[in-house]
C-alpha cells in the first residue's frame, strides 16, 4: 500500500543561520552570519568538564538538572537581581535555550491558542508555535528604534491569549527593553489570561552601563513568567547546548512534565564543571566589558564605510544599513556580499514572517580581533 504523508510543517525550510553559514563555508567568507564566537572556551572549562569524565560522573543526571548547578544559577540570581529563586522548585537545566523555549511552549500551548511574539523574533518561536497546534499573533516593531506600542499589544489580546513572548536583550536588533515596557508589559498580562516565555539569553550581554535585568525582578512577572537561558552565550560555548528555565514552582511543575518526556536530563560531566566555573563570578561579571570593546571597535571603524551602523544596546550582534550603497532587498544584497565580497552576515527580514525589508543586515561581533579586522577591512571598501 502507498502511503501518504501530510507534512506538519509544510512551509519549513533549513534556518537563515544554516543557509548563510554554508554560504560562508562554500564562498570561504568571514562568517559574520550566525552568532557564535570564533575563539576557544576558557581551558579551564574545558579541563573542568574532563575532570568530571574522568571521574566517572557519566550516568544520567537527576531529570531538573545537577543540584550544583541549580544551586549556582540560583546563587547567580541572587546576586545579579537579589532574587530569592528555589534551586529545586524552580529551575530546571536543559538541552540549551532551544530546548527550554520548545518545553515551554509544550507545556502551555493547547490547540487554538494565541501566542503574541514581537517581530523581528528568532526563528524558533512561530514554528514551536504551529507545531503545537497554535496561533502566532505577530507585532511588527520597525528599525531603527523597534519602539513597541503596548496599546497595539493590549488591543491583540483576547480570552484566547495564551502567551506572550519577548527576547530580552533583542535578537537581532540589540534593543534592552525599557523600565518603561518592563511596567506596560506587566500591565498588559495582569488585565488577561496570559503567561509570559521571557527569552533572556543574552542577559550578560549588555553594554554602556545598562545592567543586566530579567522579568522576575517585576513581582507579577515573577508569578507569571518563564525565563529561559543559554550557557552557549554565557560561556561563548555555543555547541554545548546547554542552558535553563526559571520559573514559579507552579509553572515548573508543568515545564518538568514536559521536559521528563522530551530530554529527561542533561549531559552531567558538563553541568558539574559549569557548576563549579561559576563560583567565579568574575567569568560572567566580566562579559560586558569583554563584548563592548568588540562592538565599540567595530562602531568606530564602520564609521569610516558607507554602512549606517545601528545602536546596539545588548546581544553580541549589530545591524547595519546599506541604503547608501544598495537598492537590494536584504537577502540579495546579503548573497551578493558573500559571493562578491567574502562576508557573510544574516538578512533582518528572516526575523519577519512576512520578509519585511528595511535594508539592514546583522553582524555578529563575537569574533577574535583578527577577524573583526579582517571583516573592516572589506566593509570599508564596499
Ligand atoms: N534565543 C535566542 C534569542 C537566540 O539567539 C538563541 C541562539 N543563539 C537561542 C535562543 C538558542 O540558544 P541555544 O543555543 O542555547 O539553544
Ligand atoms: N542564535 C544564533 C543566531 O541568532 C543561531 C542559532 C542557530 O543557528 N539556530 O545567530
Amino acid at each position: 500500500m502507498t502511503y501518504t504523508f501530510q507534512s506538519k510543517l509544510p512551509n519549513s525550510t533549513a534556518s537563515i543561520f544554516s543557509v548563510m553559514t554554508a554560504l560562508a563555508v562554500k564562498h570561504q567568507a568571514i562568517n559574520l552570519s550566525q552568532g557564535f564566537p570564533d575563539y576557544a572556551v576558557d581551558p579551564q572549562l574545558t579541563d573542568l568538564i574532563s575532570k568530571y569524565l574522568q571521574q566517572g560522573f557519566n550516568q544520567y543526571a537527576p531529570m531538573a538538572g545537577m543540584p550544583a548547578l541549580r544551586e549556582q544559577i540560583s546563587a547567580k540570581f541572587k546576586r545579579v537581581h537579589d532574587l530569592d529563586i528555589h534551586a529545586d522548585s524552580e529551575i530546571t537545566v536543559t538541552a540549551g535555550a532551544t530546548q527550554a523555549l520548545f518545553t515551554v511552549m509544550s507545556a502551555v500551548i493547547h490547540a487554538g491558542d494565541e501566542v503574541i511574539v514581537f517581530e523581528p523574533a528568532y526563528d524558533s518561536y512561530a514554528v514551536t508555535i504551529e507545531l503545537l497546534g497554535g496561533k502566532v499573533v505577530p507585532i511588527r516593531l520597525t528599525a531603527p528604534d523597534y519602539r513597541i506600542d503596548w496599546q497595539e499589544v493590549a488591543s491583540k489580546v483576547n480570552a484566547r491569549t495564551r502567551l506572550i513572548i519577548v527576547n530580552n536583550p533583542n535578537n537581532p536588533t540589540g534593543k534592552v527593553l525599557s523600565a518603561d515596557d518592563v511596567a506596560q508589559l506587566a500591565q498588559v498580562i495582569q488585565n488577561s489570561n496570559a503567561l509570559l516565555l521571557s527569552d533572556e539569553v543574552y542577559e550578560h550581554l549588555v553594554y554602556d552601563g545598562i545592567a543586566p535585568q530579567t522579568v522576575l525582578s517585576h513581582p507579577l512577572l515573577r508569578e507569571r513568567a518563564f525565563v529561559v537561558a543559554s550557557f552557549g552565550k554565557l560561556l561563548h560555548a555555543t555547541g554545548w547546548k546547554i542552558g535553563y528555565c526559571v520559573a514559579a514552582p507552579q509553572l515548573m511543575a508543568e515545564f518538568r512534565k514536559v521536559h521528563q518526556y522530551n530530554v529527561f536530563s542533561v549531559h552531567t560531566p558538563t553541568q558539574l564543571a559549569i557548576a563549579e566555573y561559576l563560583e567565579d563570578a568574575e567569568h560572567y561579571l566580566n562579559l560586558p566589558t569583554f563584548f563592548q570593546q568588540k562592538r565599540d571597535y567595530l562602531v568606530e571603524a564602520l564609521q569610516h564605510s558607507r554602512f549606517e551602523v545601528a545602536q546596539s544596546q545588548g546581544t553580541y550582534f549589530l545591524n547595519l544599513n546599506y541604503r547608501a550603497i544598495s537598492d537590494k532587498p536584504e537577502q540579495e544584497f546579503a548573497v551578493e556580499l558573500i559571493e562578491k565580497h567574502g562576508i557573510a552576515t544574516i538578512p533582518i527580514a528572516a526575523f519577519y514572517h512576512d520578509g519585511h525589508n528595511q535594508q539592514y543586515l546583522r553582524l555578529c561581533f563575537a569574533k577574535k580581533q583578527e577577524t573583526l579586522e579582517q571583516a573592516v577591512q572589506v566593509l570599508q571598501q564596499i
